[in-house]
């Protein structure tokens, strides 16, 4: 049986994990899907599909979690939410679970008819990645959010520069 996770993961954060760890407490495999994948270089989503996908692998292999047990799929947004549960559909293996805290994704998914389950969440007030980017533009502790390697992945891309020198250009 497979579970379909779907999530911006900008950037990956300890909630994630916890949460991918409880879906395969009831699945064999689970899909995830890197959200809004055309997305980098803005505050919001400052991170690449491809920088997201090296943060979770990275940090699933920290976990203990093996290669077996997960698909990585970059999807794009489409502009009619109606038809995004075809698109994502179109890129992952099948599946039949839906995991989500995002009601949006609950909804189409209900209406597509997959069986959807709201998984609890983790400290949300820390474990969130707009926790994450506020405390990396405030020079804040945020690596104690994030797996160790993932704080390794954003350390070699120089992640927390480039927020920072992007929140500087979107003020102009
Ligand atoms: P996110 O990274 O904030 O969260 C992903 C999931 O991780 C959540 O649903 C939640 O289940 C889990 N999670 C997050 N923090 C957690 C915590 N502290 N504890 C436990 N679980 C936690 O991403 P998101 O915003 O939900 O991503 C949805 C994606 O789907 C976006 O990329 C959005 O653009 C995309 N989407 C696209 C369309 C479209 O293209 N038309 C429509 C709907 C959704």
């Amino acid at each position: 049986m497979r579970g379909l996770l779907v999530g911006r993961m900008q950037p990956v954060h300890e909630g994630h994990l916890e949460v991918i760890k409880r879906i395969l407490k009831d699945v064999d495999e689970v899909i995830i899907g890197i959200g809004s994948a055309q997305l980098s270089h803005t505050v919001k989503d400052p991170f690449t599909a491809g920088e997201r996908v090296l943060m979770l692998t990275k940090a699933l292999a920290e976990n203990g979690i093996p290669a077996s047990k997960y698909y990585i799929i970059p999807i794009q947004d489409v502009a009619c939410n109606s038809i995004w549960v075809a698109h994502v559909k179109m890129l992952t293996p099948p599946f039949k679970h839906v995991y989500s805290g995002n009601s949006l994704v609950q909804r189409l998914f209900k209406e597509g008819g997959h069986q959807v389950t709201i998984p609890p969440l983790y400290n949300r007030e820390i474990y969130s990645g707009t926790e994450v980017r506020r405390r990396m533009l405030q020079g804040e502790n945020w690596e104690a959010l994030v797996p160790i390697s993932v704080c390794e992945v954003i350390k070699e891309i120089e992640g927390v520069s480039r927020l920072q020198h992007l929140s500087i250009k979107e003020v102009k």
